[in-house]
């Protein structure tokens, strides 16, 4: 059963520092962070969301003009609404909770993931409220919460869990999308390592379009984080290491699927450091990852295609972008309802083909697109993606987004992103 809860937070104030109001961002919000700890939890069929804690971390490093989600991408978002009813801020996300909800154990039991989100820091009375997709395409609010900023309620400590280090700086937070890597299971004679493979990977990232020509709109930053162990848990070899996040391939029974859980606990690594995509880099020679729409990307960093499979995981993460591929061991059989349009910008049921990327057709071009030499170099619709080969269609025969050989992202995929970047340095 689906139900909303509502907490009131209403205790004495505690002085906050102020900065003088210059901008309309500056007239509404304080220059620091919000962030909303919650549990998603329920089974195949519901989800609820409980309450955990709010932490006001120090600085805001998303945009100051952009405060409303343009895209509409996400299976969850996040409102904040001003006392008089006014929308402030929305984002959208997905969440790990959801993909466990397609797998064979939701059916038969109910769980808990950890969830965060953060915001801009109000500086009067917010409401705030957690919404759930559902299957009328609407989001239903799931958790509604009434915010004091000057509660005591709110923590204010900052944790340390690691050493932030500046990779490569282009501008103001506000002004670029901000990339932060956090290390998972390197040990202390690893940091520097873990640094050098930071790097690679971000010179491997600003290879590919449309990265390449945006390169000047991106900050990167590394967090050191020093684990008691090195690589991370492979259940399926009976290999388990100490490691902070407690990383893990076989994540949803997946073998390749490499995870972490504690979503508190990467929220601290990053606490006061600009993240507008948080990726956990694992130091591990297999084959694995994952990435889930602003919420993580998890990447090992020494495997031969550890570079094309963090850049596809960026795809999820960054710009909300959905598998390509078909014929895998992954296989949700449910993920996309085929009587809807799905929100994905880079797939479609041909349900409202016009909101996606018709406008990208050559008039020439076959709806459906047969896969045959004559139409793989152009944008069609080519039948079979997201874990399903039938009644879901994907912009391009090939494209990173459904294979690590693919030169690079599709048009379709290209422009998704970029939608992106444009909304997080306006
Ligand atoms: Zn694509």
């Amino acid at each position: 059963m689906r139900f909303p809860i509502f907490i009131l937070l209403n205790f004495a104030s505690v002085l906050l520092g102020s900065c003088t109001a210059t901008t309309p961002f500056d007239s509404l919000f304080y220059r620091r962070t919000l962030r909303l700890d919650f549990q998603l939890a329920g089974d195949a069929h519901s989800a609820q969301a409980f309450y955990g804690a709010l932490r006001d971390e120090s600085q805001w490093g998303g945009s100051r003009s952009q405060l409303i989600d343009r895209t509409g991408w996400g299976a969850y978002r996040v409102v904040m609404l001003s006392a008089a009813g006014d929308t402030l801020y929305t984002r959208g996300f997905c969440t790990l909770f959801q993909e466990w909800q397609s797998t064979a154990e939701a059916s038969t039991l109910a769980r808990a993931f950890q969830q965060s989100v953060v915001m801009p820091y109000p500086r009067r009375p917010v409401v705030v409220h957690i919404e759930e997709r559902r299957a009328d395409n609407l989001f239903h609010p799931i958790l509604q919460l009434s915010v004091q900023p000057d509660t005591p309620a709110i923590i204010r400590d900052a944790p340390v869990v690691g050493q932030p280090v500046e990779v490569m700086i282009n501008g103001d937070a506000a002004a670029c999308v901000d990339v932060v890597f956090v290390a998972e299971g390197y040990t202390a004679q690893r940091q520097e390592q873990f640094l050098l493979d930071v790097h690679r990977m971000s010179e491997y990232l600003f290879t590919m379009e449309p990265f390449r020509r945006h390169q000047s709109r991106f900050n990167v930053r590394a967090v050191k984080v020093v684990s008691p162990d090195g690589g991370t848990d492979d259940p399926l070899n009976h290999h388990w290491v100490n490691t902070p996040f407690q990383s893990s391939f076989n994540g949803l029974g997946i073998d390749r699927y490499l995870l972490t859980e504690q979503m508190f606990m990467l929220r601290d690594a990053v606490a006061g450091v600009p993240g507008d995509v948080v990726v956990l880099l694992v130091d591990s020679p297999l084959y694995g990852g994952a990435g889930i729409y602003n919420h993580f990307v998890v990447a090992t960093a020494h495997h031969a295609q550890s570079l094309p499979v963090f850049v596809h995981e960026m795809g999820h993460a960054l710009a909300g972008l959905a598998d390509e591929y078909y014929d895998s061991e992954v296989s949700y059989p449910d993920f996309i309802d085929k009587t809807k349009e799905p929100w994905y910008p880079n797939i479609t049921t041909l349900v409202d083909f016009d909101c996606k990327w018709k406008h990208l057709l050559a008039p020439s071009i076959p709806v459906p697109t047969p896969d045959i030499p004559e139409w793989r170099n152009h944008v069609g619709v080519f039948e079979g993606a997201a874990y399903s080969a039938k009644g879901i269609y994907r912009p391009a025969s090939d494209c990173r987004m459904k294979n690590n050989t693919a030169p690079g992202f599709c048009p379709v995929c290209q422009q998704a992103i970029e939608k992106i970047i444009n909304q997080l340095t306006q």
